[in-house]
């Protein structure tokens, strides 16, 4: 990967090579943006910029063919430090960044970052699910935030402003990243094969809100079943939200006991719905200029879809504010609930 065939965020670049180009990058950055945009990808390439030994930093063009650019693709340079939340956990833990046990302060994100850099340039951290970082993790993290190891580089890769402890909001500059146009959205996507054929690659972006983790989601053939499962429900008139709770229920404890995946999935579904919404309010706005970004998927649901638009705009609140509750922890199941039956008041209006 080099910056040339990553797609997108064309501000945030050219601000990252100014600052390196004058010496004046800081030291800790919080990436804020949806998921599945590319801002992991994008602190990698800084890394790639920043320890490249074929190209100087200040090029901004990592050379791609030098062994540290190769140890980066793989994931093996020794100045780069990267750590996400392990999937069977809901948070990143302690252990991640200072170490566990007898080693704690001796291993970890913290004390590796104060190594002397192998290279000789800079150590870079990319932490990955920051906005999983519980209290106690972030306390450990404090330190290294507020007095970074000279020359070091630290991203936080963050899906909200809002779920970062003010603590460590505070001590970071914020790079705020945006949805991927549907243009680049298709290109990925024709990059990486979820479609071979351009026209169904532009239909499927334009449903897939910027973010690639959507498209992996609609293209995902378990999961494209209980969506069009979950469409017909949301266009029957009454809404049985009974009926409906009770799918998205069994939906989201199909993947397993545990949390994280079960909070997760319920965040898959929770979009689906909103996409539905936001898509019918299209098609209706769209009613006389057929030719307009018309989606396979929704086409067959769109002359069933009867409510004006002030309720698909209530019912678009209604599921993005279960997904921020979500968010927040709430029970799942009260959370399906509480929502199902909202969305049944909303579509009677
Ligand atoms: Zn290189």
């Amino acid at each position: 990967m080099d910056w040339n065939s990553f797609l997108g965020h064309e501000r945030q670049r050219a601000w990252f090579r100014n600052a390196i180009q004058n010496n004046r990058l800081a030291s800790t950055f919080l990436m804020v943006g949806p998921d599945g945009i590319g801002k992991r990808t994008f602190a990698r390439l800084i890394a790639k910029t920043m320890l490249c030994t074929g190209s100087e930093p200040s090029a901004f063009a990592p050379c791609c063919r030098c062994e540290a650019c190769a140890q980066i693709d793989a994931s093996s340079h020794p100045d780069l430090i990267e750590i996400a939340r392990r999937p069977d956990k809901t948070s990143l833990i302690m252990e991640q960044l200072v170490g566990e046990g007898d080693r704690r302060m001796r291993e970890g994100l913290c004390y590796e970052l104060r190594m002397k850099p192998y290279s000789g340039r800079c150590k870079i951290a990319i932490v990955d699910d920051a906005d999983t970082i519980a209290e106690e993790g972030a306390n450990s993290l404090l330190k290294t935030l507020e007095e970074p190891p000279p020359g070091s580089l630290i991203f936080l890769i963050s899906t909200s402003v809002q779920r970062q402890l003010p603590t460590i909001r505070s001590r970071c500059q914020m790079a705020r990243f945006q949805p991927l146009t549907v243009n680049s959205l298709a290109q990925l996507i024709l990059r990486h094969a979820y479609s071979d054929n351009p026209a169904d690659a532009l239909s499927l972006a334009a449903q897939a809100s910027g973010s690639m983790s959507t498209v992996a989601n609609w293209t995902n053939e378990e999961l494209r079943m209980f969506r069009t499962e979950l469409f017909h429900q949301l266009v029957q008139r009454p809404l049985d939200f009974t009926k409906l709770a009770k799918a998205v229920q069994g939906n989201m404890e199909s993947v397993g006991t545990d949390t994280q995946p079960r909070r997760e999935r319920l965040k898959v579904i929770l979009d689906f719905a909103l996409q539905f919404y936001r898509s019918g309010m299209e098609l209706q706005l769209n009613a006389q200029s057929a030719d307009a970004s018309d989606s396979a998927a929704m086409a067959q649901f769109g002359h069933l879809m009867s409510l004006d638009s002030d309720s698909f705009v209530t019912a678009i609140q209604r599921c993005m504010a279960a997904r921020e509750h979500l968010d927040r922890m709430v029970s799942p199941a009260s959370l399906i609930e509480a929502w199902a039956a909202d969305l049944a008041v909303i579509s009677q209006a």
